[in-house]
């Protein structure tokens, strides 16, 4: 026989397991209705594969759990939150340094330092908690980002760019007294896992020094935009991912991240700057929400699984392998014809719950509805990113109608095999292979903020 390709395998192999259990049809259907159709009302317990999200559920090392044992927990001063600090400055290449719980206790300090009341705030597609902390402190977002994003079928390398004249168009608008920053996510999520290039970063930087805007990131996902960076733009093939990620954090005054994502720990999150005021306020207001400016709400094992976790997120063989997984069971859906998102992301695939329950209007909820379905079928949790997650207008109350409606499967880190997604695979296909029997939903319970995470449906009959 002769070999055509070489396949890859996961990099690692396998020291502790933890078992799954295994549910029936009934358990199911039972479950879920009790969760009011929505899977973050589930129990973990009653879930086979869990592709929820990749927000702290990844596997740490051994290195990383060694680390844990060397955890200083020194009310100030740990020694973990130094090595934390020589490794956000080694790898994302700032100075300074504010740990805090998670990435949404970033934003929240972020948005309060930068933000006035009645400012507007461009970025590249919203994320959920981004958004919410920059209106909480008076702002109004702004979606920059290029066409090509909203289209869940173009094909375009890097979905995640901006688009200068939206940019431009806006500077025009409301001056550039109302901009304070441009929010630049890397890479996006809500538009499926899409990458932002350095070349359009460059370009936006341009731009922004000429009006005199500052650029922040949102680099939680900053690893996995820097391999596509490698993979897709001209010269950057044999730059590694450390010397791409330090080039790509270069155009920014400061970044937020949630640790839970590329950082592999299941807790944390960090604000870094190179501005000396911005961190000084940062590190005052820390105090007062999160937790001394030297640990920020974390143990001191938490910062030193951090401090290792970013060092082993920049490996090729660890970046490679993630997305690797990720473009498999893609490419394996893309083959049986179920319409997802593309090009496939770097965390997440993306059901097109438009096209998939195309029978369905988008006020029923579509996305939910899959979202239960798949759960029903196989017990694998995935979940809602459309007119829930969207959540409703600041101003007229109506729901926000987002032209994607999407479910999103996304997986963690080192967690998962290879015939995981195979399992997985087979679920998806046949559910899709009975959709026109599936109905719709409507919303008994909506709560004020982030609705999508305790709103609770019913079935229509
Ligand atoms: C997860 C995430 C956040 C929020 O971080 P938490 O750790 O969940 O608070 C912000 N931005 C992006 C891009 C994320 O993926």
């Amino acid at each position: 026989m002769k070999i055509k390709k070489r396949s890859w395998a996961e990099p690692f192999k396998i020291k502790v397991v933890e078992p799954l259990k295994m549910t029936s049809r009934e358990d199911r259907l039972k479950a879920i209705k009790k969760g009011g159709y929505n899977t973050f009302l589930l129990k973990s317990d009653d879930v086979y594969i869990d592709l929820l999200t990749d927000s702290g559920t990844s596997a740490m090392s051994d290195y990383q759990w060694a680390g844990m044992m060397l955890g200083d927990e020194a009310y100030a001063g740990s020694k973990n939150y130094y090595n934390l600090e020589d490794n956000v400055k080694k790898y994302y290449g700032f100075k300074y340094l504010v740990p805090t719980h998670q990435g949404r206790g970033a934003e929240h300090i972020v948005s309060k330092i930068l933000i006035k009341k009645g400012d507007y705030i461009p970025g590249n597609m919203y994320f959920t908690t981004t958004r919410l902390h920059q209106e909480l402190a008076g702002g109004t977002f702004v979606d920059v980002i290029i066409d090509e994003a909203h289209d869940p079928d173009n094909l375009h390398p890097f979905k995640g760019n901006i688009d200068l004249n939206k940019l431009d168009k806006l500077v025009k608008e409301v001056g550039v007294k109302k901009i304070p920053y441009v929010s630049v996510a890397a890479t996006v999520n809500m538009a499926g896992g899409q990458p932002i290039s350095i070349q359009n970063v460059k370009e936006l930087k341009v731009f922004c020094d000429k009006h005199r805007i500052k650029m922040w990131c949102d680099a939680t996902r900053a690893v996995e935009n820097a391999y596509f960076i490698k993979t897709r733009e001209k010269g950057y093939a044999n730059k590694t991912i450390a010397e791409i990620l330090k080039e790509f954090c270069s155009y920014f005054e400061g970044i937020w991240v949630s640790a839970k994502k590329d950082c592999l720990v299941n807790i944390g999150g960090l604000l870094a700057t190179r501005n000396w005021k911005v961190f000084e306020e940062a590190r005052n207001l820390v105090v007062v929400y999160e937790g001394l400016h030297t640990y920020g709400g974390l143990a001191g094992r938490d910062m030193e699984a951090m401090a290792r976790g970013i060092e082993e997120m920049v490996e090729l063989d660890h970046i490679k392998a993630r997305i690797g997984q990720v473009e498999y069971i893609g490419n394996l859906l893309i083959k049986a014809k179920v319409p997802i998102v593309k090009p496939i992301g770097g965390h997440a695939i993306f059901l097109n719950a438009k096209k998939f329950l195309s029978h369905i209007p988008q006020t029923q909820f579509p996305a939910q509805t899959l979202a239960a379905e798949i759960y029903i079928d196989s017990g694998v949790r995935t979940m809602e990113r459309g007119i829930v997650s969207a959540g409703r207008n600041k101003v007229t109350g109506d729901h926000n109608y987002p032209k994607l409606e999407l479910v999103r499967l996304t997986f963690p880190r080192r967690v998962y095999t290879q015939a995981h997604m195979d399992v997985t695979f087979e679920s998806i296909v046949e559910v899709f292979e009975k959709r026109k029997s599936i109905k719709g939903m409507k919303m008994i319970y909506e709560p004020k903020y982030l609705r999508f995470f305790q709103a609770r449906f019913e079935k229509l009959k």
